[in-house]
């Protein structure tokens, strides 16, 4: 059974920080955002991590021999039709009942197999005790709960809804479309319900019994080494000092990784600076910043957030 360390949140809470880090471990293998293999890489055969197409990357190609024969006995059309019969946010409160119907679960276990499959060639081919997906959505978190032959663990990443809502405000190139194309931008007060709705769905996910680790995007900077050997620890994989010896002072030296979708940091190579990202707090407008914190005070609350951090910015 895959041992699967998964990472959810919405997106911008610093999932892919986490998993680059996280990563690093010897006994474990970052596979990226794997919702998005099926139509990126086997489809539009975009980029690897390691900076190679897909087709080109010698790690993919021997997953995809041990999963399924090769990428091309993949049928993504079905892949594509389960998804959208089963793996949505409107969705979630079904799949987190106590018992599917027959017809349902059948398709949801078919669509988990997919992910299953590639999550065990994966820690095959890698050798790794643990992989881990970063899909982020927590409607495939609550699909994968019904997989039988996965053992997963979730890593909850919040961080701030309006540091979070000030990042989907920016535009950022997706790098593996060599520049022809955008990453999604939301305004803040669509972020700012996203932000509700993500983070509650995995809060249930919680209350169904499946193991769900919450960390702060904040306090997971202030201290990346305490934070990495706490998730080592809950992914059952080691962490001694040699482990985290490529964690510096305010740094982290990344290897080359095999991240198969998602934020671009995930073509880093080298030395990446470890600072927490606090921009929102003088860029992000006074009324934008009112408007999250208002919509998003219940649960900004409940994780530890100050609601008043600091003065709000004079408004010209
Ligand atoms: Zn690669």
């Amino acid at each position: 059974m895959a041992r699967v360390v998964y990472l959810g949140g919405l997106g911008r809470s610093g999932t892919t920080l986490v998993e680059r880090l996280l990563g690093e471990l010897p006994s474990v293998c970052a596979l990226g955002e794997i919702v998005h293999l099926w139509q990126r890489d086997i489809r539009d055969n975009e980029r690897c991590g390691c900076g190679a197409r897909f087709a080109a990357c010698t790690f993919w190609r021997r997953v995809g021999e041990q999963a399924f024969g090769g990428w091309h006995n993949v049928d993504v059309d079905r892949v594509h039709a389960l998804r959208d019969s089963v793996e949505r946010t409107r969705f979630i409160p079904r799949l987190a009942a106590a018992q599917l119907p027959a017809a349902q679960l059948a398709d949801v276990r078919e669509y988990a197999s997919y992910y299953s499959r590639v999550y065990a060639a994966a820690a095959e081919v890698s050798g790794a005790e643990a992989v881990i997906d970063s899909s982020k959505h927590s409607a495939l978190a609550h699909v994968l709960r019904w997989a039988e032959d996965v053992d997963l663990r979730v890593v909850h990443v919040v961080r701030d809804a309006r540091g979070v809502a000030y990042s989907w405000t920016k535009t950022v190139a997706r790098p593996e479309t060599d520049g022809s194309e955008e990453m999604t931008r939301y305004s803040p007060g669509r972020s700012a319900l996203l932000w509700n709705a993500h983070n509650a769905a995995f809060g249930l996910l919680a209350r169904r019994g499946v193991p769900v680790r919450r960390i702060r995007y904040e306090q997971f900077l202030s201290d990346p080494r305490a934070t990495l050997r706490e998730l080592a620890d809950y992914a059952g994989v080691p962490a001694e000092d040699a482990d985290l010896a490529f964690l510096g002072d305010g740094y982290a030296d990344l290897r080359v990784g095999h991240s198969a979708a998602g934020n671009p940091m995930r073509f880093t190579v080298g030395r990446l600076p470890l600072r927490r990202d606090d921009a929102w707090v003088r860029a992000l407008p006074g009324n934008q910043r009112r408007l999250v914190g208002a919509v998003c005070a219940p649960m900004l609350r409940a994780y530890g957030y100050p609601l008043n951090p600091v003065e709000a910015p004079q408004e010209a």
